[in-house]
């Protein structure tokens, strides 16, 4: 531990390293609070690449464990501490170098906060789409890291499809330039997109070159209450087979909709089974929604309401946001499943997760991405209680099994992290198993980055 602090000490100023246990002891986990972490050595926030390289060269001179963070908001236990490691925060390096509007592009610093990037981009007529709902405190370097996808990715697309370049710093401290700032490019393999998704397993991200587009008008969000979620997925199904796009569908159930209310008075409607918010940043959004209402009812829809405007719209997608935290305060702990099927299997996917609720005699919420397929089934449960907390691992790895049968996968945004690992392999099988451990070969032959994730 001398050692190792002496070694950092000697390319680091004193403000970078936090050794009072009391405080690296806040950067142990992630959001999945019941996942298991270890204690790290110390947590260094570098806020140069030459910081980070000092860091990995240091890291594999002794052989110390570094695990990358950004804001600690990911769900799946991916930015947990191991044992005497060293937490490497990059929330510190969150500058914005550039903005292009010529090229589309901005050059960013991990630790920029998603929306601190989103707001910039926009004061220049840009748009940068991939938008969790994490949005306000979740960094681009995390987002990178697990390949986030949010609420607009049904018209948009996901990170993967925004991050054009990037500087890693690998574990031997080298750094590493992928991809580009063009258009175009295809240039050898793509380790660009091999770096997303990751969960700082490979490499550290220290400089991201992101496309934009330009600022669609604003949406506006149509809301449709149904009698099932059964006939909520077959209005989505509707909506897509028509050749709709819009900018964000989404789907909350009976119990994500109380919960939210509950949590913060939204006044949702309390009865609906199912609560359907479509969008459209179109020139005409009014006529598509009326489309997509139409669409709605024939489904079967009790209610069909569209907002008045861009500031009920956004009231709409704030209790959407909610939905998480609020399903957290029914029982203190939640295990977030993130399966996503293709979304003719939506419906058998909800009923499915209906009847694994009802088995385990537990309260299991869903809020989804609907239209793309992925759903946030979240068992509610009591980590104080074994049997329950032994329930809810069962119903959530069932909930897995189930969305693999209907064609999906366990994770459509969270990641792996340590939550989904044994399920990683069950999805990859055999020889996508031993492909992906030679890379990890590759990139970490002495496995410092991350280690105990993913696999
Ligand atoms: C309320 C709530 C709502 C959410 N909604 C969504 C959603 O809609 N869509 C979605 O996709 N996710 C969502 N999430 C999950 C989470 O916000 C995302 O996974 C997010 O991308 C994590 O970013 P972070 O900065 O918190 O990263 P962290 O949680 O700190 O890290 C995530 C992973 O990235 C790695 N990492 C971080 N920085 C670097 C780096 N510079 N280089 C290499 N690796 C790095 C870490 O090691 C870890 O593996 C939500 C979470 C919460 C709490």
């Amino acid at each position: 531990m001398d050692d190792l602090l002496a070694q950092l000490r000697a390319g680091l100023p004193d403000e970078a390293l936090i050794t009072d246990p009391d405080i690296t002891a806040s950067y142990a986990h992630d959001m999945a609070s019941f996942c298991e972490a270890g204690t790290p050595a110390v947590v260094v926030l570098p806020r140069s690449v030459e910081q980070v390289q000092h860091v990995l060269r240091t890291a594999t001179a002794l052989r110390v464990p570094v695990v990358p963070q950004g804001a600690r908001t990911g769900l799946s236990g991916a930015a947990n501490a191991s044992d005497g490691c060293i937490v490497l925060s990059l929330l510190k390096m969150d500058r914005i170098l550039e903005i292009n509007p010529v090229d589309r592009i901005a050059v960013v610093e991990p630790g920029v906060v998603n929306a601190t990037l989103s707001r910039a981009v926009g004061e220049q007529g840009l748009y940068y789409p991939p938008d969790p709902s994490s949005w306000e405190t979740c960094t681009i370097g995390g987002n990178i890291g697990t390949a986030s996808g949010g609420l607009c990715c049904v018209k948009y697309g996901v990170t993967a499809e925004y991050v054009l370049g990037l500087d890693v710093v690998l574990a031997d401290g080298r750094l590493l330039t992928t991809g580009r700032r063009t258009a175009k490019g295809v240039a050898g393999y793509d380790l660009t997109r091999l770096f997303v998704g990751s969960e700082g397993s490979l490499g550290i991200v220290v400089r991201a070159v992101l496309a934009l587009r330009p600022r669609p008008p604003r949406q506006l969000v149509l809301a449709a209450e149904f009698g099932s979620a059964t006939a909520a997925c077959d209005a989505i199904c509707r909506i897509m087979e028509s050749g709709h796009t819009p900018s964000l569908l989404e789907l909350m159930d009976r119990t994500t909709v109380r919960a939210v209310n509950a949590m913060a008075n939204m006044g949702l409607p309390d009865t609906t089974e199912a609560l359907l918010l479509a969008a459209f940043d179109t020139h005409d959004p009014g006529a598509d929604l009326a489309a997509v209402g139409l669409l709605c009812e024939a489904a079967g829809a009790t209610e069909v309401v569209p907002a008045e405007d861009t500031a009920e719209s956004e009231l709409l997608l704030q209790a959407r946001r909610l939905a998480l935290p609020a399903l957290e305060t029914l029982k203190g702990t939640t295990m977030i499943d993130d399966v996503c099927v293709p979304r003719s299997r939506l419906g058998d996917l909800l009923e499915g997760i209906e009847r694994i609720g009802e088995k385990y005699g537990l309260t299991i919420g869903v809020c989804a991405h609907a239209g793309d397929g992925n759903t946030h089934p979240t068992v509610c449960f009591d980590a104080a209680d074994p049997d329950e907390s032994r329930r809810a691992r069962e119903s959530f790895d069932e909930i897995m099994a189930l969305g693999l049968e209907l064609g999906g996968t366990i994770t459509g945004e969270h990641g792996v992290g340590v939550l989904k690992k044994e399920w990683l392999a069950r999805e990859l099988g055999p020889v996508g198993l031993e492909l992906q451990r030679g890379i990890k070969q590759t990139f970490d032959p002495l496995g410092l980055l991350n280690p105990g994730k993913l696999f």
